[in-house]
């Protein structure tokens, strides 16, 4: 028997909403939602604006429209050469006239009338007897029927619809006003933010688009604060604890190397010594495009670690990452005397037993890893210090679970941290996505580098490029191609890398050995793929976006992006990194498959400087994309992407001013919130 509307708390299950069984409730399981307050807080990504009606003859070959229109005839029934049925509709307005076919939702035909009036969103196109479009969205529009002007679109799951999303979070809408405020009213005041009631009702039901305007606005401000609160309070609690001092005047590291340090690379490591000689937990990020050499500071900070009797970790987020690192750390370390060991998932279980044993003796002085593999169950000595490299993952929950295992020193000192981070963020947003950290800038390249020549192509250049493509190959070269898509979708004017593939091996390089991965390939599949190319094995590398992590195959010299439209700067840029690391000329082309005239790409011809493409892109773009490239998993704050820079700027000036008045009775429901942002525990989402 389910409770009436009456009864329902935040914490009732989505099963006592109407039309939601069992079997529905597992779709919204598989999203996260169990109740009806997670059902609220379920925000939607993005709006439809039916409200936006134009005329037929106004409507652009291909592109997404609302219309109002008179149905002129009974509709008419079929089925496609496959079996499915669709229904014609015939209709006009005043403007044009219009034929839709609906394809998969036989029921319309006793649904839509001669006569009646219907508002249809979807693409239309113009054909030879006028507008055309398939299966839009229909809605009746009579005398009497209030319809939605900007209706919310939901993140999906497999099997579940946006209709049955929307109707069951009508359903929850009156409890909107039950919900507590986070903010205080005089901060809110300030900032000229919404009530947290009105502006989830607002985000789920907005009312206009001035109100919608502001209601995510103040969603954004509040999850940006609480995010920036929680990042400050973990630094506080961090620091309560002491950490080893180190001394730093060892013999420099830099004497062994075949090269002489750039002077980014000095003053970085002089910080990071500083930081090291205090007794307080180092919380060091070093940003640094790639090939700037990182690999260089991790390797001096691990050895300092050693010299004082402690161990170190270097943490990478791949197996063939974590076996490169090793193989240079070992090359220099080693012969100081300092004594490392490999552990990932493939290293031999009788090794991995020996190597953890040694751990804890305090026989090894540097373990080098995977996140997967030394995060579980590994007992060190003495840890005195964490690196993690390559880390796109910066949730708060993650940072804290690092902290957490530092925090298991027997000695009950706190283990130095540094991140090694090589996506270079505009410093606005760095201030606030690693506003626990502090910030090290490697913005020098090492010298005798070549540039990555790169160029803007269209698709009708394609033979030309294949062609230059072969004679790099010839000449001793490898090439990657990254294509966007892993399999043919929808949508496919986009490349989709298998098919691609298969049609590069049969018909363009048929006597190149080529290798393909992508993100549905099981990691031993990616390793091994990886292995080859690096290995000089296979020449091309057809690859979606995931070989952006840190690989490094010093002879590969062509990068082509086909779609290179769909991508965002920074991620280009990225992926150009792969190539110029050699002594090879390298060349990246960045195939725009629009066929238009492109603009946005010409920034990186122009420059090889990440933060320099950064900020072109946060210009672009905004800066929700940059919350989402640093998290691609779980995102900091769910409604970033719907942040500005200015809103970045008032959220900062917020904080300044909230900190001091945090213990205040006002603020208790923001200490709620920032606690449940940095437990390690429960899902992070603030349920009231
Ligand atoms: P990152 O991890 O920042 O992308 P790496 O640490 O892998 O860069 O360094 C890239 C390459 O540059 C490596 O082959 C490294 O040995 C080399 N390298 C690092 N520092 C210098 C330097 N100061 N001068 C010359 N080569 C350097
Ligand atoms: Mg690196």
């Amino acid at each position: 028997m389910k409770q009436t509307s009456r009864e329902w708390t935040f914490a009732s299950p989505v099963t006592e909403l109407r039309n939601i069984g069992p079997e529905k409730a597992k779709l919204f399981a598989k999203r996260n939602i169990q109740t009806i307050g997670d059902l609220l807080h379920a925000y939607p990504r993005d709006y439809e604006y039916r409200g936006r009606v134009v005329p037929l003859s106004d409507c652009r070959d291909g592109e997404i429209h609302a219309v109002l229109v008179t149905c002129t005839d009974n509709p008419s029934t079929g089925k496609t050469y496959s079996g499915v049925p669709f229904v014609r509709m015939f209709a006009r307005d005043e403007s044009a006239s219009l034929t839709v076919t609906f394809f998969g939702k036989p029921f319309l035909a006793s649904v839509i009338r001669k006569g009646g009036r219907y508002r249809l969103y979807g693409r239309f196109t113009m054909g030879l007897y006028g507008a055309e479009s398939n299966t839009p969205e229909i809605e009746q529009a009579g005398y009497g029927t209030r319809l939605r002007d900007i209706v919310p679109v939901y993140p999906m799951t497999a099997g579940m619809t946006q209709n049955l999303m929307r109707k069951a979070v009508e359903q929850c809408l009156p409890l909107c006003g039950r919900i507590r405020e986070v903010l205080p009213d005089d901060v809110r005041e300030t900032y000229g933010l919404m009530s947290k009631k009105e502006y989830v009702r607002q985000l789920h039901a907005p009312s206009a688009e001035e109100d919608l305007m502001r209601a995510k606005r103040s969603a954004a401000f509040e999850e940006l604060l609480v995010f920036q609160i929680a990042l400050r309070s973990l630094r506080a609690e961090k620091e309560k604890q002491p950490a080893p001092v180190f001394r730093t005047d060892g013999p420099p590291l830099a004497d062994a190397l075949p090269f002489a340090l750039t002077g980014a690379q000095k003053r970085v490591l002089s910080e990071v010594f500083t930081d090291l000689r205090k007794g307080v937990p180092m919380s060091r990020l070093v940003q640094g495009d790639v090939g700037s050499g990182k690999t260089v500071i991790a390797a001096a900070t691990l050895e300092c670690c050693a010299r004082n009797g402690m161990q170190g970790v270097l943490l990478a987020p791949t197996e063939l990452l974590a076996e490169q690192h090793f193989a240079t750390l070992k090359k220099w370390l080693e012969p100081r005397g300092v004594r490392i060991a490999l552990l990932t998932a493939s290293v031999r279980e009788s090794v991995k037993k020996q190597i953890r044993s040694e751990l804890e003796n305090g026989e090894i002085d540097v373990v080098v890893g995977t996140h997967a593999v030394l995060q579980e169950s590994v007992a060190f000595q003495s840890l005195g210090l964490v690196v993690t490299d390559e880390q796109h993952r910066f949730g708060v929950r993650q940072r804290a679970a690092l902290l957490e295992r530092s925090e298991r020193n027997a000695d009950g000192l706190r283990a130095h941290m540094l991140v090694l981070s090589a996506t270079p963020i505009p410093r606005s947003l760095s201030l606030i996505l690693y506003g626990d950290l502090d910030i090290s800038v490697l913005d020098e390249l090492p010298p005798g580098r070549q540039p990555v020549q790169t160029m803007v192509l269209l698709p009708e250049d394609r033979e030309r490029i294949y062609k230059s493509v072969r004679r790099q190959i010839l000449q001793g070269g490898q090439a990657y191609i990254i294509c966007p898509l892993v399999e043919d979708g929808e949508d496919a004017s986009r490349m989709a890398a298998e098919s691609y593939y298969e049609d590069l091996k049969t018909r363009v390089f048929p006597d190149i050995p080529m290798g393909l991965v992508h993100g549905r390939l099981s990691g031993t599949e990616k390793a091994e793929a990886m292995k080859a190319f690096s290995e000089g094995e296979t020449r091309i590398l057809v690859a979606t976006s995931v070989i952006e992590v840190g690989v490094d195959v010093p002879n590969a010299n062509v990068m082509l992006i086909e779609n290179a439209e769909c991508f965002g700067l920074s991620q280009l840029h990225q992926l150009r990194g792969r190539v110029g690391r050699g002594s090879r000329k390298s060349y990246c082309v960045l195939l725009n498959g629009s066929g238009k005239e492109n603009g946005r790409l010409d920034v990186l011809c122009r420059t090889a400087d990440g933060f320099q493409i950064a900020e072109a892109d946060l210009l672009q773009r905004g800066p929700g994309d940059f919350f989402g490239v640093a998290q691609s998993g779980e995102m900091p704050v769910g409604n970033a992407q719907f942040t500005d820079m200015r809103l970045v700027a008032e959220t900062k000036e917020a904080l300044n001013a909230v900190l001091p008045r945090l213990s205040e009775a006002s603020f208790e429901q923001l200490r709620l919130a920032v606690s449940e942002k940095t437990r390690l525990s429960g899902n992070g989402k603030t349920v009231n």
